[in-house]
């Protein structure tokens, strides 16, 4: 499970703190650079550390005692409101067409987890009263519409596909048709992903895009990738535009700080996170159950 190493450095961190009465600058000169080496083993963004711990040393100094709490139990408290801001503060939901059919668009890397996490998120939303299609708009990678096929049989979900010999944009568009006549009320599209970025990616995601105008565009990004994961994420937002992630991966022994420094970096917040290969393995991500669980 991610975050393990994270999760006890930082409780080590907090039990450091032997301060009584008014908090000073002294008391907090261990604890935080503890803090600040377990979120940079995490694979924190430096510049995400840095804000993070400035933020938890100003707060600590500048508030006033509270005399229900501890200056311990303040500090848990002052590192639990930051490290939940710092995931995103409140859970951010999926937006929801007024008029559906919701048109969600799946971005990322080859091997992120794309098109399994299309099959999850479209089993996750029916578990929610939607009615999910598929729709298989990875003509690139050999087998990527087959394994979206065999996940829609799995899943009992229905999948759209015009085989590989067809533009995306093009099946993208059919795929609204196909949507409102089995009247789903989302729609799911799987992309192409390259091993790295290139123009002749993010013009095929752009055409696509302006061809069905989605109303969540997610990039999934494989967690094990730590903070190439941000550096993909600002790339897509940049060029494309993204409206949140999907950070899949999270059961594997990755340090988690994609998934602490995405938001602090794009702006974008984690929106599901994948925590294993089974199909029921995505979750919504909120941010203070995050935070809690980190710290214990
Ligand atoms: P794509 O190229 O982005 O479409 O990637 P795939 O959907 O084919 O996924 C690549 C691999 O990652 C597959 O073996 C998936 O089973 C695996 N995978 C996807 N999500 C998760 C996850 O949350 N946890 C784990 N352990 N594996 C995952």
């Amino acid at each position: 499970m991610a975050f393990e190493n994270l999760s006890e450095r930082l409780q080590n961190a907090i039990k450091m703190f032997r301060g009584s009465g008014k908090i000073t600058e002294d008391d907090l000169k261990a604890p935080l650079r503890e803090v600040r080496m377990a979120l940079l083993e995490a694979d924190v963004n430096f510049k995400v550390v840095k804000d993070f711990v400035t933020n938890i040393k100003e707060r600590a100094l500048g508030e006033t005692v509270q005399q229900s709490l501890t200056p311990g139990q303040q500090i848990i408290k002052i590192v639990n409101d930051e490290l939940t801001q710092l995931l995103g503060g409140t859970q951010s939901k999926l937006t929801v067409a007024d008029k559906p059919p919701t048109v969600i668009m799946l971005v990322g890397l080859q091997g992120a987890g794309k098109t399994t996490t299309a099959g999850k998120l479209g089993s996750l939303l029916r578990k929610k009263g939607k009615k999910p299609l598929l729709v298989a708009g990875d003509v690139y990678r050999p087998a990527a519409i087959k394994q979206l096929q065999v996940l829609g049989e799995q899943l009992s979900l229905p999948v759209f596909a015009l085989g590989d010999q067809v533009s995306p944009v093009e099946i993208a568009r059919k795929a609204m048709d196909k949507a409102f006549s089995l009247a789903c009320d989302t729609v799911i599209i799987d992309t192409a992903g390259r091993l790295h970025i290139n123009e002749e990616l993010m013009d095929e995601l752009r055409n696509i895009k302006a061809a069905v105008n989605p109303h969540e565009i997610l990039l999934v990004v494989d967690a094990m990738t730590g903070q190439d994961a941000v550096t993909v994420a600002e790339s897509f937002n940049g060029e494309l535009g993204i409206d949140g992630l999907i950070v899949t991966k999270l059961d594997g022994d990755a340090r988690g700080g994609a998934v602490l420094s995405v938001k602090a970096v794009t702006g974008r917040p984690v929106k599901f996170v994948g925590m294993g290969e089974k199909l029921d393995a995505l979750e919504p991500f909120h941010p203070d159950r995050m935070a809690s669980r980190i710290l214990g």
